[in-house]
């Protein structure tokens, strides 16, 4: 007979609730998964949408088969030093801390564990999250697909060489916090102009919400999108003179940059 996946979380942070919820959206039960940190805080919100809490990450270990690692990257290597004794061969191990490589993940658990790192980001909390994953050495296709299951529901899963994990933090993990602040911005800016602040910040989310799906929807590349908004003349393109004015192009490459560069000093 068909034996659920059981599931486990040592962390009880906002990312391993956001791939939680994403999870349960799809064909996961609350009740195959587990999760584990030292304190009680923020355990309610898992034990509200019927997910067991625990304050072992032994426990969680080998009540599992697939194991997500998702604490703060700093805490990674005591973590795994604590579990690796109740690693088996049969574990798939999910890492999903920004810039902790697979070497180091690998030589701090048992030879030949399965081993997988992977990039989400906070939007897997309303299935639309874009996830890069990249496999360790003994972690073969069928394991990439196990978890491309588990994940399906969290948005958008893609694979890829390791290289991509760090690029990808900087693009997509960080890249919401930048999409936020491009929000913030375009609402304070309708503020300015004598719009109520609650008004302009459902606009700005609405506006950030509708050009995203139809820049995904449409398969077309961004500035093909741009361009059909600017009548010559228009508005749109006199706005996108001070933005080209003011840098935006830059500085959100350089922020990419940055933040990649970042993730790669975390390991
Ligand atoms: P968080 O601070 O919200 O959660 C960390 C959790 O780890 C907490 O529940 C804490 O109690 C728990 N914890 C601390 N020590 C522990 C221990 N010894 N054993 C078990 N649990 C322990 O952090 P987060 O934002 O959820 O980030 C977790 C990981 O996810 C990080 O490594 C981060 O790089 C990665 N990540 C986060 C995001 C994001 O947007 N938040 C995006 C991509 C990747």
């Amino acid at each position: 007979m068909y034996k659920p996946l059981r599931i486990g979380f040592i962390g009880a942070g906002n990312m391993a609730f956001g791939i939680a919820k994403g999870m349960l959206s799809g064909n996961v039960l609350p009740v195959n998964i587990k999760v584990s940190a030292p304190s009680s805080r923020n355990m309610k919100r898992f034990q509200e949408v019927g997910i067991s809490v625990t304050h072992s990450n032994a426990e969680v270990v080998c009540g599992s088969d697939v194991v997500f690692v998702a604490v703060k990257p700093h805490l990674v290597r005591l973590v795994l030093s604590e579990i690796s004794q109740y690693v088996t061969k049969k574990h798939i191990v999910v890492s999903v801390a920004a810039g902790v490589t697979l070497s180091v993940l690998e030589e701090l658990l048992p030879e030949n564990s399965i081993v997988i790192r992977l990039m989400p980001n906070l939007p897997c909390l309303v299935q639309e999250g874009a996830l890069l994953f990249t496999r360790g050495a003994n972690a073969k296709q069928e394991h990439g697909d196990v978890l491309r299951s588990l994940l399906h529901c969290c948005g958008l899963v893609e694979e890829g060489p390791e290289a991509w994990i760090d690029i990808h933090t900087g693009l997509s993990g960080s890249g919401v916090a930048f999409v936020y602040l491009f929000a913030e911005a375009l609402a304070e800016g309708a503020v300015k102009m004598g719009m109520p602040s609650s008004l302009a910040h459902s606009i700005a989310s609405q506006t950030v919400l509708g050009a995203g799906r139809l820049l995904r929807d449409s398969g077309k590349h961004p500035a093909q999108l741009r361009s059909e908004v600017c009548t010559p003349g228009g508005t749109t393109i006199y706005g996108l003179h001070t933005l080209e004015q003011g840098g935006l192009r830059a500085s959100v490459m350089s922020a990419v940059e940055s933040a990649t560069e970042r993730a790669r000093e975390l390991g």
